[in-house]
């Protein structure tokens, strides 16, 4: 058996399957079409999918038990056996209790899903308290080994950190347990080495973040008391998304044989590696290929980067930054791609390439890389673009003061106390994604789109009218989604036919790629916003994505600064804005969701990231005059770290998700002094709950406690395109009922 690691690897792989097999099959499986055995069987076939093609791409180390029927947080928890009691006792299969504990069951809600680190994957948060009983289930990790060598495949199975496992986890103090954790790896470990597994991958992408020194000596002592267990495969220790610090010094003083660094999103390890002084026989496992983009690698650059970690440690190894689960599956299929755009992506499939490719011409030089790129084509670069932002000023992104523009405001819309509005999308109906399919195929020709898209506005119109609410949106029935409505109209954005990447569990996204400078070659929703304002004497909302949460759910450039990119997008949106206001619109909410989402894990990092979204979100939203009410909307997240940013937007108003935490918003907004109308979510649209009169207007008092009535508005959590009509009208009668309820108080 060798124990040499190998000169390549990955951290992972891509698990949906190359036509999103795996979401089908798990989808037949929960609507009863197959049972576990067919799930199982489609499971088998795509891990043996992907070792063969690692294998055929002739990358050394290849990793196993990075499949997944869900998500690996929740693969992890069951290794350890962390299934919560409240699980455990339904007394399902061992299948359908995981998937309860990923979607939870009629009694019983699902575990929380968060975002993971930085990224569009989502996880499920284990619970983990003091009465959490862990024992050692490796079944899941042995299988997928064994699968693979009966192939002829070495596999290194992967898992969840434990120090990582801990710290994202939620319950009465998780990382308090990590002693008890640490024991059943060791449990873990001694099963794999038994089943002749050579290397283990333990990834512990948490202590990228910021960390105590009391949690990165915890990391110190587990992975010593792990390095020392007598019977154990050779150890791992993966990290990703950014720098270690710390921890990195932390790590290099235990047992574990390799560790792995992220040289992309973390160009300072190689610094600390430098600093570290020498190596002593660890494996330093080199992320040079980016995971997290679908960008070609400089191949020179990476050949370079990689020499100096050669030179650093006895034993290295070429990987990619992160997992690719993260990017696509495979350029290859993509036949619609401009061939100069297509020449300098990289997908999944593409990327293991990249990695061999390093490691070979760090072993024999780098005469067999192919050429270079050439440069981008002039035709993505647009100088009108350029030029307008090398002219902007401060002045572009301010308005006049908050006072002046609310009276003015008030003149125009003479609004009620408390008004009532909504987020933006009514249900997304299976008629209307029926309607834009077949216009996308074309059986439907233009007129027809238009006039089912039309009657539709009218009916949301018609609707919102009759219940009584303030301000209206037109539904947005026309988008798909609320990113990739805007990318298929903005020049320097390109769509991928198949480039699906896992968001989480079976629901898979497929960002657009902006890949040159972005312009706005005509308007994008005007059209749809003065038909609705046509129909109505209200004010209907202008509808918006913000320019941070364009980048964040796109595959973005990464030849020129985030912050020059967010400023194009500005752009185009700011010529939007002042699109809709000539036609009459006289609210205009730019949804900026991700927001939160994007924050740098490091602290030291969030002003200058505040710093340029909220620019973006400024220069986008400043051209209009004082009258014009400018609405933001934020969700998915706490928002602690960004409540001074949310401020900073300068948004007329802003709507935000409130309702599942007992609008705790609104005391921190209070703490930092905001002074601008907020609409805090009353209604959770996340479940198909109708909530009672009686709830709404508790969640109002709590909220007219803290928010003086005239700057307060009453909206649900976040959109309705997941709803279906019965509650959403039900729910809205009620939200409209308790605003007129405490209005009268
Ligand atoms: N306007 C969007 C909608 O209502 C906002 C969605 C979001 O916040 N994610 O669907
Ligand atoms: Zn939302």
């Amino acid at each position: 058996m060798s124990t040499a690691f190998g000169q390549s690897t990955v951290l992972g792989y891509p698990r949906i399957g190359a036509n999103r097999e795996l979401k089908k099959a798990v989808e037949a499986y929960w609507a009863g079409a197959i049972d576990a055995t067919v799930l199982e069987r489609t499971g088998a076939t795509l891990r043996a999918e992907v070792w063969r093609t690692l294998r055929n791409a002739r990358l050394d180390a290849i990793p196993s038990n990075t499949f997944s029927y869900y998500d690996h947080m929740l693969d992890t928890a069951v290794a350890v056996g962390a299934i919560p009691h409240r699980f455990a006792r339904l007394g399902l299969s061992e299948l359908d209790t995981y998937f309860a504990m990923a979607r939870g069951v009629d009694a019983e809600p699902a575990l929380e899903l968060t975002k993971w680190f930085a990224t569009n994957y989502h996880y499920l948060v284990p619970e983990i308290g003091p009465d959490t009983v862990f024992a050692p289930n490796p079944a899941k990790a042995l299988r997928e080994y064994g699968e693979a060598r009966d192939l002829g495949v070495t596999t290194r199975p992967v898992l969840v950190g434990p120090a990582t496992f801990l710290l994202l986890a939620k319950g009465d103090e998780p990382f308090a347990r990590l002693d008890d954790l640490v024991d059943t790896y060791v449990g873990i470990l001694a099963s794999l080495a038994e089943a002749g597994v050579a290397w283990v991958q333990l990834d512990e992408p948490g202590y990228v973040a910021d960390r105590s020194p009391a949690e990165i000596d915890a990391l110190r002592r587990a992975y010593t008391r792990l390095g020392e267990a007598t019977h154990r495969p050779r150890i791992f220790v993966a990290t990703y998304f950014g720098d270690l610090g710390d921890a990195l010094p932390a790590l290099l003083a235990t047992p574990v044989e390799a560790i792995g660094l992220d040289l992309v999103a973390g160009p300072g390890n190689l610094e600390r590696l430098a600093a570290a002084g020498p190596l002593r026989g660890t494996t330093v496992v080199a992320g040079l290929v980016d995971g997290h983009n679908i960008w070609r690698t400089d191949l020179r650059a990476a050949v370079t980067a990689g020499a100096t970690v050669a030179g650093l440690a006895d034993h290295f190894a070429v990987s990619t930054s992160c997992s690719l689960l993260h990017v696509p599956v495979d350029l290859s299929v993509e036949t619609r791609l401009d061939a100069r755009l297509y020449e300098r992506l990289a997908f999944a499939r593409q990327k293991v390439d990249e990695v061999v490719l390093l490691g070979r011409a760090l072993r024999d030089g780098t005469a067999h890389l192919p050429a270079p790129l050439p440069p981008a084509p002039a035709a993505w670069r647009n100088d009108d673009v350029r030029a307008r932002l090398a002219a902007l000023g401060p002045a572009d992104r301010q308005r006049g003061g908050y006072g002046e523009r609310a009276a003015r405001q008030q003149e125009r819309l003479r609004l009620p106390e408390l008004p009532t509005t909504t987020i933006g999308s009514f249900p997304q109906t299976g008629e209307l994604r029926r309607a834009r399919a077949a216009h996308r195929a074309g059986t439907l020709d233009d007129a027809g789109y238009t006039a089912r898209m039309r009657a539709e506005v009218e009916h949301v119109v018609r609707l919102q009218e009759q219940l009584g609410l303030d301000v209206l949106v037109h539904g947005e029935p026309e988008r798909n989604d609320m990113v990739q409505y805007f990318g298929e109209q903005l020049d320097g954005f390109a769509a991928t036919e198949h480039g699906w990447v896992q968001s989480y569990g079976s629901r898979c996204v497929r960002p657009p790629v902006i890949y040159g400078d972005v312009a706005r070659p005509a308007p994008m929703t005007v059209e749809w916003s003065s038909y609705a304002q046509s129909l109505t004497g209200k004010p209907v909302k202008g509808m918006l994505t913000g320019p941070v949460t364009i980048l964040a759910w796109s595959f973005v450039r990464d030849d020129q600064p985030l912050a020059d990119t967010a400023d194009q997008v500005a752009l185009a949106l700011r010529d939007e804005c002042r699109d809709l206001e000539a036609a009459g619109i006289r609210v205009i909410q730019v949804d900026e969701p991700a927001l939160r989402e994007t924050l740098p894990l490091r602290a030291a990092d969030h002003p200058a990231y505040l710093d340029w979204a909220v620019g973006a979100f400024r220069l986008a939203t400043a051209g209009v005059a004082d009258d014009t009410q400018i609405h933001t909307h934020l969700c998915y997240s706490e928002f602690g770290d960004v409540i001074n940013a949310i401020d900073a937007l300068d948004a007329d108003v802003t709507s935000i998700e409130a309702s599942r935490s007992k609008m705790e918003v609104l005391d921190d907004l209070a703490a930092i002094g905001y002074r601008r109308g907020v609409g805090p979510g009353v209604w959770d649209i996340h479940s198909p709950r109708v909530p009672s009169l009686d709830e709404v207007v508790e969640a109002l008092r709590r909220a007219v406690a803290a928010v003086p009535a005239r700057r307060l508005w009453v909206n649900p959590d976040c959109g309705l395109k997941t709803r279906a009509y019965p509650e959403v009208e039900a729910s809205l009668r009620r939200l409209v009922a308790a605003a007129a309820e405490v209005r009268n108080r």
